[in-house]
């Protein structure tokens, strides 16, 4: 049976001389994985090589979802042009290809989630517009939130994790800390349960329970913030996601 879909490529590897394995994000099917027999030779029915960040209408064959796919049709959105031009600007680029490495396996093969293709599609389009380090920063935050949220993994922020006393109202003297293990932030009297945790500035901590101030934050606070996702990440995944070191060098 022949799919056709929307999709975004989130990895592709040579496989031979001429032929790519490639895995898109497709908006109705979810994450899938394919062959694209020839797509290297020059004239194929793919337009030349499909890059990461290729974007447009697929067209694919899945008879068996335990084997790969194979790709049948690739037609690129914007007149091939794609997200391209991500490659001048290295932050973005860094950015962009954290967050796919991130959506790579925060996803399941053949499990839809349209939203957080919609918010990919969106990071992916304003990390092309953006050009500022910190801009990319609040971006990759904002995404790296929506992803966790969209893969049913949302963490607490606005109140403690564990004794559910709410962010807002607190005195300014009382101590907030992020703990991977409760999935959230955790107050004073509870972070002793949990030795995983890190300590947030007060500013980091407003920031994560006021999702609104992240545009508007210092680089340091979302050098901050991001260096605790990677922890954050490091510990779901099980391993430092590859991609964490060269986004947490933007900083000057
Ligand atoms: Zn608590």
């Amino acid at each position: 049976m022949l799919i056709k879909d929307t999709a975004i490529c989130i990895r592709a590897v040579d496989f031979s001389e001429t032929s790519q394995i490639v895995t898109f994000f497709a908006r109705a099917a979810g994450k899938i994985s394919a062959i694209a027999k020839g797509s290297k030779r020059p004239k194929s029915a793919f337009d030349g090589p499909i890059e990461i960040f290729s974007y447009g209408k697929i067209v694919f064959s899945d008879s068996n979802k335990e084997k790969l796919a194979t790709l049948t049709e690739f037609e690129s959105a914007y007149g091939g042009a794609g997200f391209t031009s991500l490659s001048n600007n290295l932050s973005a680029l860094n950015s962009c290809l954290f967050a796919a490495e991130l959506l790579n396996n925060l996803t399941h093969d053949h499990d839809p989630h349209p939203q957080l293709f919609d918010d990919f599609l969106q990071f992916l389009q304003n990390a092309q517009e953006g050009n500022k380090k910190t801009e990319m920063l609040a971006l990759l935050i904002l995404f790296q939130l929506s992803l966790l949220k969209e893969v049913g993994l949302r963490p607490v922020l606005n109140a403690c994790a564990n004794c559910k006393t709410k962010y807002e109202g607190r005195k300014t003297r009382d101590e907030i800390y992020f703990s991977s293990s409760a999935n959230g932030l955790v107050c004073r009297d509870c972070e002793a349960s949990f030795p995983d945790k890190l300590r947030l500035t007060k500013r980091a901590a407003n920031c994560l329970a006021n999702l609104k101030l992240i545009a508007e934050s210092q680089e340091k606070t979302l050098i901050e913030i991001e260096t605790v996702l990677v922890h954050h990440f490091t510990e779901l995944l099980g391993r430092k996601p590859k991609m964490a070191k060269y986004v947490l060098n933007l900083s000057p």
